[in-house]
């Protein structure tokens, strides 16, 4: 019997994993893919928010500032891809002075450091790309940029590490409650605990209806983006949101921890994992960004892609034990901004699992750090010492990022192996760049195949079942 069983693998249940791996408490996840960080906590704009958006006194507003402040030693910890640029709300007439007036009042009630609307000549030399049909612009410095799967992936091995346990592919179909404990049934087997945790992201209504009664429903909603090539890395040096709407926080434009820039979201109502992309909706988010940035090129675009919101329909997260079933604990409902928020969301959290009684003796185990090779990133004195370390650090895999076959072995002999093409991009950034994994993949595949032993023809692209390779053309045609 475990004490607590999470339930989603996402960047919430990572954080929580990670947090509880503090203590001498015997933790599960049990998430439905193939590896953590593969729903929403993989497709969002990645953007660590200041905290000025929500509604001074939620939960949402604690949690966002308070995640935002943790989020820096967290990275440096965990050798995560982070960087503090800072953000602008921009605003186009008088209308939009006011909701950036606004937007400053709740950002100082929230706690968020350093806010200033500035104008003019100030506001131009910061951020030479911008409409010149701007007249003012809040700015945040604390906002910055991070590699969001990482930040999941990275909590979840240093949990695993100290003796946290992962279940993949084992999507949780029901929650019993029997006497004092849970009963979580999955496609894998029953699994029991004296707590359960609900952090199945858009699924969270779901989940959570097995063990309570219904009481909020998720609204899934699309968010759609254009990635430019890194050719384009020039174009802004932080963060540029229009003025919030009804839809949300608008269209960004903003550059990504990895040297490209990301543009988007829309906002649309859609069926629930729904991540395609649409005409509609790139179009809506092309129009608004050149508004703000004109010179934005979405001719170098080399990805288009979607995430969803599990929006609750709240101005809210829903964070806390269940009213009708003492012992199950909800983090659900969490929309932007849950990625910023929830390594403060996890402590809040674990706070009050030993608050009902959980061991909080310290884990002698916890592994609390770790560090990752980044070749690309190194000098060139340390990339020769790399090599002389272990020679696969000489040999490129993936060009357009340049990631050498060192740092794809290191990442499958790392506690959580990726098994899938899209989790060593997760883990490495093969694949991320302008031939989006044309080249690198079949060697990414082969590599995969080599050290979990298996064939080529059981690796997807992703999730299970998006197999890439079904058989041998010339075998076939040989009649072999
Ligand atoms: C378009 C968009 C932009 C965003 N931008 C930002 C941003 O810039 N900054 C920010 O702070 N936040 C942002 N967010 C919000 C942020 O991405 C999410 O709040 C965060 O990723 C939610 O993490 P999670 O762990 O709750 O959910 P998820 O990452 O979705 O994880 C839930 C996990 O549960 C698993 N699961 C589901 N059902 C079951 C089941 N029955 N059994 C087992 N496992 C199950 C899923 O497979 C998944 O892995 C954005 C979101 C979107 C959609």
């Amino acid at each position: 019997m475990e004490d607590v069983i999470i339930i989603g693998g996402g960047v919430c249940g990572c954080s929580l994993l990670y947090e509880l791996s503090r203590y001498k408490i015997k933790t599960l996840l049990l998430e439905k893919e193939n590896d953590v960080a593969d729903g929403t906590s993989k497709a969002n704009s990645a953007i660590v928010h200041a905290g000025y958006d929500p509604a001074p006194g939620a939960k949402m507003a604690r949690y966002n500032v308070e995640g935002n402040s943790l989020i820096g030693q967290l990275c440096a910890d965990l050798d995560i891809m982070y960087k503090k640029t800072g953000s602008l709300v921009v605003g186009f007439d008088e209308v939009d002075r006011k909701s950036i007036e606004k937007l400053y009042v709740k950002g100082n009630k929230n706690g968020v450091p350093g806010l200033r609307i500035i104008e003019g000549e100030e506001l131009f030399t910061m951020e030479p790309a911008l409409s010149r049909d701007i007249i003012c612009a809040l700015y945040a410095p604390t906002a910055g940029v991070i590699a969001p799967w990482e930040f999941a992936i990275a909590q979840a091995e240093c949990a695993v590490k100290g003796g946290a346990k992962i279940e993949f592919n084992a999507e949780v179909a029901g929650i019993k409650k029997e006497n004092e404990y849970f009963v979580v049934n999955t496609k894998k087997g029953e699994f029991t605990a004296r707590f359960v945790v609900n952090a199945a992201g858009v699924n969270s209504d779901i989940v959570s209806e097995m063990a309570d009664e219904k009481f909020f429903t998720i609204q899934p909603k699309r968010g759609e983006y254009y990635i430019l090539d890194t050719t384009e890395a020039h174009l802004v040096n932080m963060i540029v949101f229009p003025c919030p709407s009804k839809l949300g926080k608008g269209v960004l434009v903003a550059p990504t921890i990895h040297g490209n820039i990301i543009v988007g979201p829309d906002s649309t109502d859609c069926p629930r994992e729904s991540t395609g992309s649409t005409a509609d909706g790139l179009e809506y988010v092309a129009k608004n960004a050149l508004r703000c940035v004109p010179s934005v090129n979405l001719r170098a675009s080399i990805r288009n892609f979607s995430g969803i919101r599990a929006d609750a329909g709240l101005e809210d997260f829903i964070v806390g034990e269940s009213k009708g079933t003492p012992g199950f604990f909800n983090i659900a409902g969490i929309k932007s901004p849950g990625l910023t928020a929830s390594a403060a969301i996890a402590k809040d959290v674990s706070g009050m699992l030993l608050d009902k009684g959980l061991d909080s003796t310290p884990n002698p185990d916890f592994v609390a750090k770790r560090k990752v090779t980044r070749f690309k990133y190194l000098s060139d004195e340390e990339k020769r010492e790399a090599i002389k370390r272990n020679p696969l650090y000489g040999a490129i895999v993936c060009r357009c990022e340049t990631v050498t076959e060192g740092e794809i072995v290191d990442a499958l002999n790392r506690v959580l192996p990726p098994r899938s093409l899209d989790a060593v991009k997760r883990r490495c950034a093969t694949g991320m760049g302008r031939c989006q994994g044309g080249f690198c993949g079949p060697r990414v595949l082969d590599l995969i195949a080599k050290y979990a032993n298996i064939s080529q023809m059981d690796i997807p692209q992703d999730r299970e079942g998006m197999y890439i390779i079904t058989g041998k053309t010339k075998g076939k045609r040989a009649g072999l």
